[in-house]
């Protein structure tokens, strides 16, 4: 199957970006870092806690959304953090859809930093693409793989996701940079059954074991980082006590 129908923009033009977090310590593995959002994705998933950067780049942004920088006035920014941060994650929304990923990272290579990738794996051609440019990439495994990947319909919205995640699972190893394999966990969507699926299956694939983290409730609900629900930090905390954390 090809790659999640995608191109938001022409070849060539800057990355389109929806926001920054200038500072963080836990969205690259043993970094000082700074996220690069970037707007557009092509999944609709039921707990995502970024949804403002769902629509894609070429809409008008709603008119309750602050402007954001343009991708030249991020890179000024880092010029200022060179020797303050270690490394600049790309995340999303989905980065890898945006074609201008490729020079956002070669310009944060020759500032000097590392650079990261959060990615769903949607588009493993576009992955494989900017692998060289990566230092690290955490790829979030939204549900078990196999089987006929109906979960992972269910919970991203759109249907035959699953084999492109795979495909960019087995990129990713067959490349042998650093990644890590993350699963957000909402009990009304995973069961516990179903993760221990998706960590047999990826025992199988002879991968590392998926770091869980605590999903949102879907909109109009709880929403992560305010009022988490209970249950969503239990099962995280029960499903990290059964694989031994991270
Ligand atoms: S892939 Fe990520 S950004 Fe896209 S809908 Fe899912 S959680 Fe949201």
């Amino acid at each position: 199957m090809p790659d999640q129908p995608l191109p938001h923009r022409a070849e060539g033009s800057a990355l389109a970006v929806g926001g920054i977090q200038r500072f963080t310590t836990i969205d690259y593995p043993g970094a000082i870092a700074a996220v690069v959002f970037v707007q557009g994705c092509a999944w609709r998933c039921v707990y995502c806690h970024n949804s403002h950067l769902q629509e894609r780049p070429k809409r008008r942004r709603p008119a309750a959304q602050p402007p954001q920088p343009s991708w030249s006035e991020v890179r000024a920014w880092l010029v200022s953090r060179q020797g303050l941060l270690d490394a600049v994650v790309f995340s999303g929304g989905e980065p890898t859809l945006d074609t201008g990923l490729p020079a956002a990272l070669a310009d944060v290579r020759a500032l000097g930093f590392l650079t990261g990738l959060h990615t769903a794996g949607m588009a493993p051609r576009r992955l494989e693409a900017v692998l060289p440019l990566l230092d690290w990439v955490g790829l979030d495994i939204k549900a078990p793989l196999h089987d006929d990947g109906a979960l992972h319909d269910a919970v991203t919205g759109v249907r035959g996701g699953a084999g492109s995640v795979r495909r960019s699972l087995a990129i990713l190893r067959a490349h042998g940079g650093a990644f890590q394999l993350r699963t957000t966990v909402h009990p009304d969507w995973l069961t516990d059954a179903a993760l221990q699926r998706l960590q047999q299956e990826l025992r199988e694939l002879g991968a590392p074991h998926s770091v869980v983290q605590p999903g949102a409730w879907p909109k109009g609900l709880q929403p992560l980082g305010r009022n988490p629900d209970p249950r969503v930090v239990d099962a995280a905390q029960t499903w990290s006590d059964v694989t031994g954390g991270a």
